[in-house]
């Protein structure tokens, strides 16, 4: 027998559990959401920091403060954030104005990638209970939009009236797949392009009054995903690439005075290159053959002096402790970096050392890529994120946020213009 729903929804990150649950709250429709991983696979589940300030994780072309404020509110209500505190940051605004960099304050709530277990179980057990049935491990492999149908990998199909699509950044191309066999015009033309640095906590002690302090640089340079604490550097695989991340773990953890923090650039293409994605995979195909089909990695003092780092690098007396990421390969970053991204990221990390002194120790590390290829932004219907008739798209994946509460937020403006309906 083939299985009906009103609506289904396609990812459970947080734009898939901000519709659901405000689907589910009215109690007036059945409701799917299928998940192909057994546990959100997204950032709630990795460190899970929630920023509650427009407009962090809000591409700007889609959002306005007040719309955004409004849904962060609905978006609190569900993820109960224990907000962070910031403090003594007048002088580093004050450091940072002087040479043309913005600090912008922002709030926000840390998880920690050990609790973030807790926090989405709470959540998928809180919708199960308001009625939305929830499907582990299930990927949905295709949809058939002529019969309003989704093709499930155990080849099953699923019926729908509407359908909600939040496969986030990793279901990047399965989107554009989707988008393509359905007619709507898309494009993918920014990328965010960087490095993510690694250093000793003392050496960048800004974390301790302000936890992911959010420094903008002139050329669309930016700080981003700062972890301290039980900081650490991680890889994520890609079709082509690893690119680097970082989380940390919650206060319970042991610390190991360590922090990281991502420095990107954002890259707008033109004609006649006009793919991020193809952009950022040429990009990571290029590091990969150059450092053994792993991140590379270079200690600032290797790079001051134009050398590369090599193994014996990280075992000097001079360069006192080890790097979080022991995969990645000693190398010379300024082979694999175009010369305008290495450039303007380099003038953008010497202003930072100007602002927090100690950044650029010899010791400090510079993992190479950390690439964000989020833009991916189907021609929406309305401001619903309707692409087709009663067919919504949101999240990373289809460029309607950049981050966790986002997401969320997303996931909630596709459920108000199904309840429209
Ligand atoms: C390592 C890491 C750390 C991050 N840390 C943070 C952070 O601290 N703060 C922050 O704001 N943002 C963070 N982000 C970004 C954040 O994850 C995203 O902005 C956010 O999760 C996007 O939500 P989403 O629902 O669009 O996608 P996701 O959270 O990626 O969720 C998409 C879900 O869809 C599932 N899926 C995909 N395709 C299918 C399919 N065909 N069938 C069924 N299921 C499918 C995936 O398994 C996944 O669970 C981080 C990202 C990563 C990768």
């Amino acid at each position: 027998m083939v299985r009906k729903y009103d609506i289904v929804i396609i990812g459970s990150g947080p734009a898939g559990l901000g519709a659901a649950y405000h689907l589910a709250e009215t109690g007036r429709f059945s409701t799917a959401l299928f998940e192909k991983s057994k546990i959100s696979s997204g950032g709630l589940r990795n460190d899970c920091k929630q920023n509650y300030t427009f407009p962090v994780g809000f591409p700007e072309e889609l959002w306005n403060s007040d719309e955004a404020s409004r849904l962060l509110e609905q978006t609190a209500r569900h993820l109960k954030p224990d907000y962070q505190t910031n403090q003594n940051i007048e002088m580093y605004v004050k450091r940072a104005e002087k040479i043309n960099v913005r600090l912008i304050e922002i709030i926000q709530s840390h998880v920690g990638t050990d609790r973030a277990v807790g926090l989405i179980n709470g959540l998928i057990d809180n919708l199960v209970s308001l009625g939305t049935d929830i499907f582990l491990e299930t990927e949905v492999i295709d949809i058939d939009f002529k019969n309003n149908k989704l093709i499930l990998n155990d080849n099953s199909s699923v019926e729908f009236k509407f359908a909600v699509l939040a496969p986030g950044r990793a279901g990047f191309s399965w989107l554009q797949d989707m988008m393509k066999k359905s007619g709507v015009s898309f494009i993918d033309n920014i990328v965010d392009i960087g490095v993510r640095i690694e250093a000793k906590a003392g050496n960048y002690p800004v974390v301790k009054d302000y936890y992911d302090p959010k420094f903008m640089f002139p050329h669309k340079v930016r700080t981003f995903c700062t972890n301290s604490g039980a900081a650490y550097v991680v890889q994520e695989k890609y079709d082509q690439y690893y690119s680097v991340n970082g989380h940390s773990f919650s206060r319970d953890r042991k610390a190991n005075d360590l922090v990281n923090f991502a420095m990107l650039k954002t890259i707008r293409l033109t004609d006649p290159v006009v793919s991020g994605h193809q952009f950022a995979e040429i990009l990571g195909q290029m590091a990969m053959k150059l450092s053994g089909g792993k991140p590379m990695m270079q200690r600032v003092g290797d790079f001051r002096l134009g050398k590369r780092s090599k193994v014996e690098t990280f075992n000097d007396d001079l360069y006192y402790f080890e790097p979080t990421l022991k995969s990645a390969t000693p190398g010379d970053l300024s082979l694999a970096i175009p010369a305008k991204i290495l450039r303007h990221i380099w003038d953008s990390l010497k202003n930072l050392d100007a602002i927090v002194p100690g950044i650029l120790h010899p010791s400090t590390i510079i993992y190479y890529p950390e690439i964000k290829t989020y833009a991916n932004k189907p021609e929406f219907m309305n401001n619903f994120f309707e692409v087709k008739e009663n067919i919504y798209m949101i999240g990373d994946g289809a460029g309607t946020s950049r981050g966790i509460t986002a997401a969320w937020s997303s996931g909630i403006r596709a459920a108000e213009g199904i309840l429209s309906k």
